[in-house]
């Protein structure tokens, strides 16, 4: 019977609402939700082309035992077995979990109960480490706590959108989109774009600074420099709600415009007209993106970013503040439950014993992790040198994605124990598995996820669960009560999931932790299914209310004020004279990480077909490369072979590739295969970006 259902795009952070509808032969269509506040009926390419990617073609329908059809009793006892009996002879930290930012929070919640409450170890983490977590230690450094201040709308109100590190055309497009209707009925309205490359977002710019690769901190460094000497900082706000501004303009005091242009590659010109319009426009947002997070300084650009902001006062009004915007779904939800290995749930922290006494109580789990676990690369080197030993692996694909992903895949190979919870049958990743285990897609599965602005928003099932397909939520829990824990794991629903998520949010939160949904703690199923877009927090007792946070201060620090953080300028040049060039990676338009499921649409496809490097004409006339030339591109951990794409989008030096292509796609388009298993001394997240690698023209032989 026709049907039409309110849910939410399963692709990147902005969350937009989706209106689905089944007409009578089971034809499905898609249309923008009018009535959620992320889209307000808009959706792009992708989130336009779902009804697309929904056939059951490569779909892995039955649990399945060394490449045989299995039950489900069979194969959740056996992951059950080997598990308890890898933890019995190794301990808790021989095992681990490595899920994924297209978890539903409800999924995500319950695998870090099963992991961090009762199994013992916090070796739980996830591919957002891939995507934001610079931003969750850059904002629990500076404000205590892992929280976004603002909401989209203020990229509509704000005078001075800086959009640093990220190419919101591709990337966020809807809010890109918003942000260009904006733009258009405001002229007065600046947007000014820090990026190497010259993205396509850089057509709505009124200043596109094309800064060296890595030196946003001298950027923002020399920003925070100038707003201090000029006198546009805001002493009464350092005052009432800050600490160690001296400090951190100490570190930042000596620096002159030339020094700055030697470190950034822009002219003094340039610096001295963005920090003059940044000085003279109250009304400023920061966007920042992967360009930010995925560096070996990712930490610190987030801080020197917020360091701005803090000087100024900027933050936490309408059209003003520091935002993070995360790649993924549910990025956001991920770290509401503690998605990440050294955090806990509900936003708590996994090295406070308070906190971790007040989740032990809460979940009843003497053994709850004591320490924080691995993180991705580190878990993978764990899984490679053996002290890892049984591995779930939920909703992604790391032989694709992480860094080194040629070491990643042979760990996994070698690994004596995988699990992998996927739709698909047949990923770079799940064909290592010992054991396969049928997920639910978008369409099928029921739960929530929250979006860059902290919105939580129901996605809500429209399709039967395909074949012996069920959710991933179940499975855990399953092999929770498998392994003992009955009672702990014996939610019935996703509805029963979310509301001990939002009890534990609440419990014991008298205001002094920043996330809290405690008004929906006793959220029955009918309620559930009725359940609106709203933004957190909503303790207990109050209605659902759109909020900016640190307007007043109000930090998460014990003494309620936000930190600056001395933060280093200094740039690291990764190109050397074997690997002289530059490599990015980042999305395209109209694909979605690894393509498992936007590869589907022809007419996405149709967009860009295969694999390419962005190269600067001067470099393609130097390499003898000609456009639509085979290239190879090199690093010491891998190699790629792509299209040139010759562009002056590029600059001189460096080249892009994106993400997206797999060895299903491409013969050899792995480009994370390139990228080294360095990451941020703070977060843990990989540097993705500012790659050194060598190019030469490809000879087909
Ligand atoms: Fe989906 Fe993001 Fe596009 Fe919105 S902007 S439709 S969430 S991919």
């Amino acid at each position: 019977m026709a049907c039409e259902v309110k849910t939410t795009c399963p692709y990147c952070g902005v969350g937009c609402g989706v209106i689905a509808r089944v007409d009578d032969e089971g034809s499905v269509s898609v249309k923008g939700d009018p009535e959620h506040p992320a889209n307000f009926g808009r959706l792009c390419s992708k989130g336009s082309a779902l009804a697309e990617t929904l056939d059951l073609d490569g779909r892995l329908l039955h649990p399945e035992i060394g490449g045989r059809r299995a039950g489900w009793d069979e194969a959740l006892n056996l992951v059950a077995r080997r598990f308890a009996e890898t933890i019995a002879e190794h301990g808790p930290d021989s095992v681990a979990f490595y899920v994924s930012g297209q978890l539903l929070t409800e999924d995500y919640y319950v695998a870090n109960k099963l992991m961090k409450g009762f199994i013992g170890s916090a070796n739980i983490d996830t591919n957002s480490r891939l995507c934001m977590s610079s931003s969750v230690a850059g904002h629990r450094r500076a404000f205590g706590s892992d929280t976004v201040p603002g909401a989209y709308e203020d990229l509509e109100l704000a005078d001075l959108v800086v959009l640093t590190g990220s190419n919101l055309a591709w990337c966020h497009p809807v809010l890109y989109q918003r942000l260009a209707a904006a733009k258009a009925s405001r002229p007065e309205m600046k947007v000014v774009v820090i990026d190497p490359r010259r993205t396509m977002t850089a057509d709505i710019a009124d200043m596109h600074l094309a800064l060296a690769p890595d030196s946003d901190v001298a950027l923002f460094n020399g920003l925070f420099a100038h707003l201090a000497v000029s006198g546009a900082v805001d002493q009464n706000y350092i005052s009432a709600h800050t600490r160690g501004f001296a400090e951190a303009f100490a570190a930042v005091s000596a620096l002159d415009l030339a020094e700055l242009s030697a470190l950034t590659g822009l002219s003094q010109a340039q610096l001295r007209d963005f920090f003059r319009l940044f000085e003279t426009t109250e009304k400023v947002v920061t966007c920042y993106s992967q360009g930010v997070n995925q560096s070996a300084s990712g930490t610190d650009k987030v801080n020197a970013i917020i360091n701005c902001h803090l000087a100024t006062g900027r933050i936490g009004r309408p059209g003003m503040g520091p935002f993070s915007l995360t790649g993924q779904p549910n990025a956001m939800g991920g770290r509401e439950v503690g998605g990440l290995a050294n955090m806990l749930a509900a936003h708590l922290d996994i090295e406070k014993s308070v906190h971790r006494d007040l989740v032990r109580r809460f979940w009843g789990a003497p053994a709850l992790a004591g320490k924080p676990g691995l993180k991705a690369v580190d878990m993978f080197r764990a899984v490679a040198d053996g002290r890892i030993k049984a591995l779930w692996i939920m909703a992604t694909n790391p032989v694709v994605s992480m860094p080194d992903a040629d070491a990643v895949e042979a760990a996994i190979r070698a690994c004596p124990f995988v699990v992998v919870s996927d739709i698909l049958r047949e990923t770079d990743t799940a064909r290592h598995a010992h054991v396969l285990l049928p997920s639910l897609g978008w369409g099928e599965k029921d739960g929530t996820v929250t979006n860059s602005e902290r919105r939580i928003s129901r996605q809500r099932a429209f399709l039967d669960a395909p074949g012996e397909a069920r959710p991933d939520w179940w499975q855990l829990a399953e092999v929770g009560r498998r392994m003992g824990f009955s009672q702990a794991f014996a939610h019935a629903s996703p509805a029963e999931v979310f509301a001990e998520h939002a009890a534990l949010s609440g419990f014991e939160n008298d205001g002094r932790r920043d996330f809290d949904i405690g008004a929906h703690a006793a959220i029955d199923k009918a309620a559930y299914d009725d359940l609106k877009p709203f933004q957190w927090p909503q303790p207990r007792g109050t209605q659902p209310r759109e909020r900016r946070f640190f307007a007043e201060g109000g930090f998460y620090h014990a003494d309620g004020r936000a930190s600056f953080v001395a933060v280093d300028a200094s740039v690291s040049r990764r190109a050397n004279d074997t690997y002289p060039y530059t490599l990015n990676t980042g999305r395209v338009r109209d694909h979605w990480h690894t393509m498992t499921r936007t590869g589907k649409s022809a007419r996405l496809s149709a967009h860009i077909a295969e694999p390419f490097a962005e190269i600067h004409p001067r470099d393609a006339e130097k390499l003898a490369v000609a456009d639509a030339d085979l290239m190879r591109i090199e690093s010491p951990y891998g190699r790629a072979i792509v299209r040139a794409l010759i562009t002056e989008r590029q600059a001189e030096g460096s080249l892009f590739v994106p993400m997206h292509w797999n060895d299903q796609f491409a013969s050899k388009g792995r480009i994370d295969a390139l990228v080294p298993p360095v990451t941020d001394p703070v977060s843990g997240q990989p540097a993705s970006k500012n790659v050194a690698v060598k190019a030469t023209r490809f000879e087909a032989r």
